[in-house]
């Protein structure tokens, strides 16, 4: 199957800094991909100048056959990549509600007020404490649910291609196997996903391929059942501690909090 979107020899950075030093990855339509690494490994770079909020200094991005490298964003947008960015970067001010509609505004559809209600009411079936607090103002929302507002966001620009930027980070372990399971939802719903992650363990549990950055470089690459059996992987990313039966168990685990978190989540 041809890459939805197909990175080759990609460079960028900051200013004299190159950060990413001719990296090469795909995501095929349905997947999920997860994009390891520690600190500093340049993830959020390569989201970044994927969606041309950074430019590409060498190399080339094909999103769908066409080349994106370095257009603006409102255009790769209106393509069908949309980003869920690191920390989330709610409207705090604003509602829940008013938030998702904020997502909407990029669509070059430009659908109308009935349209719009569907869509939000898609996304409040989808996460159902989001519908509860739809007229809540976003920054009293708990962690795990400004995740989910930041996720539900960006669904309501209807990506293509949803690219997530570590969306574990500050959440309580119940509550990252929540959000994880409904990434793993998301999929098995016909999206195709790119996601940013330190938390490797959990990423590992539900991506079908996945790539190690390390400074700059894919340092290692292949499908998350042979990653998470990788002693390599192991050592630096899970606490020496993965097994074989680790992807099962995040599985049956994950799948689990997500039902029992349901009241926890506040
Ligand atoms: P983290 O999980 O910490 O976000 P990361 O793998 O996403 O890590 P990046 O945020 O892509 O890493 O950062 C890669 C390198 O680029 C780091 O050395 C960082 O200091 C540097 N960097 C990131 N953003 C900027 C910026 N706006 N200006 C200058 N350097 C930057």
């Amino acid at each position: 199957m041809p890459a939805l979107l197909d990175i080759a020899g990609l460079s960028a950075g900051y200013g004299r800094t190159e950060v990413l030093h001719g990296i090469s990855l795909e995501v095929r339509q349905g997947e999920i991909v997860a994009l390891l690494g520690a600190n500093g490994a340049g993830k959020s770079t390569t989201l970044n100048t994927v969606m041309g909020l950074l430019p590409a200094r060498t190399g080339e991005i094909r999103f769908d056959g066409q080349s994106i490298a370095s257009r603006p964003t409102r255009e790769i947008v209106h393509l069908g990549l949309v980003l869920v960015p690191e920390r989330r970067q709610l409207f705090g001010p604003m509602t829940v509600e008013e938030n998702l509609l904020v997502g909407a505004y990029a669509r070059a559809d430009r659908p109308g007020k009935a349209a719009l209600a569907a869509d939000l009411d898609a996304q409040f079936a989808l996460f159902p404490r989001l519908g509860e607090r739809r007229r809540q103002l976003a920054r009293s929302l708990s962690g795990g649910e400004q995740q989910m507002a930041a996720i539900a966001r960006a669904l309501m620009a209807r990506p293509r291609l949803l690219l997530l930027d570590e969306p574990s980070l500050g959440l309580a372990p119940l509550i990252v196997a929540q959000i994880m399971e409904q990434i793993a939802d998301l999929r098995r719903g016909g999206c195709t996903i790119l996601l940013v992650e330190q938390n490797a363990r959990v990423a590992l549990g539900i991506a079908d391929r996945a790539y190690v950055l390390e400074t700059g470089s894919v340092a290692l690459a292949g499908p998350a059942a042979t990653l998470i059996e990788n002693p390599a992987i192991q050592e630096a990313y899970l606490g020496g501690q993965g097994t074989g039966a680790d992807r099962l168990e995040l599985r049956i685990r994950a799948r689990a909090a997500k039902y029992a978190a349901r009241d926890v989540v506040r």
